[in-house]
């Protein structure tokens, strides 16, 4: 009931030729991929390029991250409607380097939640603990905070609109991924709380997970009944290994793993 969603974070990596040669080379591997959907974050410069190439293939774009107003004097920024200009239809919002290296607090994720949603576009909402939080037993707190702030304003008719992506922060770029057992416990309790905000919508809204998803890991962590598709990085990077994830429910084989 709920189509796995699988999504590239490209960070800042590929120019405009090389974005256009992943996504030429992964259309043609998905071409006749059912059930899944497939997602590319490229940085900014790709987008309007890509999308004229992806138009007429199944592959959807993401903004890697926006700014909460409409217009205006924010030097360096860019706006939703910018996004949707150039194709996007997701934008992942509150990235865990968004939060830690640019200064993202709770209550800016939320405004930029509700401006994405107001705008007709999907936010990817990332939530995650850092490994002092984990360590601390503070997990569930963290992710009750990071939750509660950014859906405040989302209203359950919007909520399906949502996709959120739960990213241990020391799993993320680490090559350390959360046992399947692990994520499995958090995205629970996301589901859990997304039940306590938005009832029973709460089984329609697809849950990523995110920190080092490889070929080799895919399959296992893809198993686990909340975890609803996967936000990756360094392994998005090449062609192969992504559309190695893409295809998560093949066990991995010996050259996957
Ligand atoms: C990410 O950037 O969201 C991420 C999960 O990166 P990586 O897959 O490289 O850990």
């Amino acid at each position: 009931m709920r189509v796995p969603i699988i999504a590239a974070n490209w960070k800042m990596h590929k120019r405009v030729g090389e974005a256009l040669r992943f996504a030429e080379q992964l259309s043609v591997m998905i071409q006749d991929l059912e059930g899944v959907e497939v997602v590319l974050a490229p940085p900014f410069t790709a987008l309007g390029a890509l999308k004229e190439a992806v138009a007429s293939t199944p592959i959807e774009l993401a903004g890697q991250n926006v700014h909460a107003e409409p217009e205006g004097a924010f030097t360096g920024e860019i706006s939703i409607s910018m996004l949707a200009d150039v194709g996007c239809r997701y934008v992942i919002v509150g990235h865990s380097e968004r939060r830690q290296l640019f200064g993202e607090t709770n209550e800016l994720v939320a405004r930029k939640v509700a401006a994405v949603l107001k705008a007709g576009l999907r936010p990817i909402l990332c939530v995650g603990e850092t490994l002092e939080q984990r360590e601390a037993g503070r997990t569930f707190e963290v992710l009750e905070e990071q939750l509660s702030t950014a859906l405040d304003g989302v209203a359950e008719t919007q909520a399906t609109e949502l996709v959120l992506a739960y990213e241990p922060i020391w799993a993320i770029g680490t090559g350390r991924t959360a046992t399947p057992e692990l994520a499995q416990e958090a995205h629970k309790f996301v589901r859990e709380r997304l039940r306590k905000g938005f009832g029973t919508t709460a089984d329609r809204i697809r849950i990523q997970y995110g920190g080092s998803v490889k070929p080799s890991n895919a399959y296992s962590l893809m198993a686990q009944p909340d975890v609803d598709g996967a936000l990756v990085g360094g392994a998005s990077l090449d062609p192969e290994s992504f559309y190695a994830i893409i295809q998560f429910d093949r066990p991995p084989t010996e050259e996957t793993a």
